[in-house]
C-alpha cells in the first residue's frame, strides 16, 4: 500500500498544474493517469502549437450554470501569470487572432515544462495506471488501481471532459461526482460543428470549403453574438463562428446568421447601385462574397441584372442575407467536439479552492467542472487557474 498527502487522478493540464503547485509547497503528491502518452489534449491543441491562453480572460468568456463562479479562480491565476511561466522556461510565443497566444514551436514545450515542474516538486507518477475503485475512509481515500492500492489524505479529480474519447477522455470524473452525491449538469458537446437534416442541407452541401466572416447569434448567447469565420461543410457548418455559438445552442433552436456583417446598409447600397449598372446580381454579390456562395444563393431567383430587381425584392434579399435563420438538427457530437460543456455542478464546490463543500479533502478541477470556455485559449486558462487554486488550498491544509 502506497500513502500520499494528495492523489490527483488525471495528468492533463489542470492535474499537472495542481500537482506542481501542491508538490512545490511540500505535499507528497501522486499523479495518476490511465494514458500511456502524457497530456494528449495539450499535444493536439491549437494545431500542435497549443493556444495556451488569451491576453484578456474574464467570466464573460465562459459558460456555466453559475456564470460568476469562475471569477475568483481566474483572478487568482491570470494569463499574465502563465505567460510569465512560459517565458521563464524560454518558450517563444506569439499572438494570433483576438488575443489568442500560441507557442512559436510546439505544444510539446508546454507538456515538457509542466512535467519538469512536477518532477522538481518531487511528484510521483503512476502512468499508465487505471483506477478501478475510489473509497472514502474515516480519514482520506483508498484508490484501488492496477498499480496497487493508493491511500491519500486528499483526492483531486482532474480527468477532464468526455470530448474526444479517441485520445483517452472518459466520464471517470462524472462517475466519481455522482458516487459522492454531487449534481452533474448534463454533459454536452461544445466547440463543435453543427449538422443539418440532409434534405435541408442538400442545396448547400456542394458549398463545402466556402468560408466567410459572419455575425452569428442565438437568444441566450453573448450580447452581439460572435463575429468570426464560418465554414460550409458537406454535412453542415463549422469554423470558429459555429464552434463558438455551438456552446450556447440548444436542440430545436435556430441560428441567426448575418452573412454580410461588414455591410450594415446593404439594401440601400444595392438600391443606390441600381441606376447606371448592367451588372448581374451574382456579380454584385460576388463583390462581397465567394462567387460560389453568390451563385448558390441566387440559384432559385435566377441571375438577373441588378437593375431589374424591385426595391422591395432587394430589401427582402438583404434581409435573408443578414438574418439567415437556420435550424441545425444536432451537433457533430463529443467525438468531434473540442470540449464538453456541463459537468460537476459548481454549486457543490467552494469558489476559491474547488473543494467539495462540506468535505475536507475532495476537489474537482479543470474541464470536468461545469465551466466551459470560448474558443481561444480560455479552456486552458481555466485548467491552469483551477489547478493552481486547488494546489494552493492543498498546500495550506
Ligand atoms: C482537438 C482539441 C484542441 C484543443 N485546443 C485547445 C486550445 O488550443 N486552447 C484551449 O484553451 N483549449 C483547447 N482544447 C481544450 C483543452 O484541451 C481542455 O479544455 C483541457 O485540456 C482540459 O484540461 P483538463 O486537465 O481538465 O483535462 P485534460 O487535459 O483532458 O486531462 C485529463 C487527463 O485525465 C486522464 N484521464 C481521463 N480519464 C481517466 C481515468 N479514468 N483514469 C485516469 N486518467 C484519466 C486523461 O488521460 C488526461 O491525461 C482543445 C481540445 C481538443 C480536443
Amino acid at each position: 500500500m502506497q500513502k500520499f498527502d494528495v492523489a490527483i487522478v488525471g495528468a492533463g493540464a489542470a492535474g499537472m498544474m495542481c500537482a506542481a503547485t501542491a508538490g512545490a509547497q511540500g505535499r507528497s503528491v501522486v499523479l495518476i493517469d490511465h494514458a500511456s502518452r502524457l497530456a494528449e489534449k495539450i499535444r493536439i491543441s491549437g494545431g500542435g502549437r497549443c493556444n495556451f491562453t488569451n491576453i484578456k480572460v474574464g467570466p464573460e468568456n465562459f459558460v456555466s450554470a453559475n456564470p460568476h463562479f469562475c471569477r475568483p479562480v481566474l483572478a487568482g491565476y491570470t494569463p499574465q501569470d502563465f505567460i510569465g511561466l512560459v517565458e521563464r522556461h524560454g518558450i517563444g510565443w506569439h499572438e494570433k487572432h483576438r488575443g489568442q497566444l500560441f507557442c512559436n514551436e510546439s505544444s510539446e514545450q508546454i507538456i515538457a515544462m509542466l512535467k519538469g515542474l512536477c518532477d522538481r516538486a518531487k511528484v510521483q507518477w503512476r502512468a499508465p495506471c487505471v483506477v478501478d475503485k475510489v473509497t472514502r475512509l474515516d480519514k482520506g481515500f483508498d484508490l484501488q488501481t492496477d498499480c496497487g492500492s493508493i491511500r491519500c489524505d486528499s483526492l483531486v479529480v482532474a480527468t477532464g471532459g468526455t470530448a474526444v474519447p479517441q485520445v483517452g477522455a472518459t466520464d471517470f470524473g462524472l462517475r466519481v461526482a455522482r458516487q459522492f452525491g454531487l449534481k452533474v449538469i448534463e454533459p454536452r458537446a461544445a466547440l463543435v460543428p453543427l449538422q443539418f437534416d440532409p434534405n435541408i442541407w442538400q442545396p448547400f452541401s456542394h458549398l463545402a470549403g466556402v468560408a466567410l466572416e459572419v455575425n452569428i447569434t442565438v437568444p441566450q448567447g453573448p450580447p452581439g453574438g460572435f463575429i468570426e469565420d464560418m465554414l460550409f461543410t458537406h454535412r453542415g457548418l463549422s469554423g470558429p463562428a459555429i464552434l463558438q455559438i455551438s456552446t450556447y445552442w440548444r436542440a430545436g433552436q435556430s441560428l441567426s446568421v448575418n452573412l454580410l456583417p461588414q455591410e450594415p446598409a446593404l439594401a440601400q447600397q444595392l438600391i443606390d447601385q441600381k441606376a447606371g449598372t448592367r451588372q448581374q446580381m451574382t456579380t454584385v454579390l460576388a463583390q462581397f462574397w465567394p462567387k460560389r456562395l453568390a451563385q448558390q444563393w441566387l440559384a432559385e431567383s435566377g441571375s438577373r441584372q441588378l437593375a431589374q430587381w424591385s426595391d422591395k425584392r432587394i430589401r427582402d434579399l438583404a434581409c435573408e442575407i443578414q438574418d439567415w435563420q437556420i435550424s441545425p438538427s444536432g451537433t457533430a457530437g463529443l467525438r468531434k467536439a473540442e470540449v464538453m460543456a456541463g459537468g460537476v455542478d459548481t454549486a457543490a464546490l467552494e469558489q476559491r479552492s474547488l473543494k467539495v463543500k462540506g468535505t475536507e479533502n475532495l476537489y474537482f478541477i479543470g474541464e470536468v467542472v461545469d465551466v466551459t470556455g470560448w474558443l481561444g485559449g480560455y479552456n486552458f486558462q481555466w485548467a491552469w487557474a483551477s489547478g493552481v487554486a486547488a494546489g494552493r488550498a492543498l498546500a495550506s491544509t
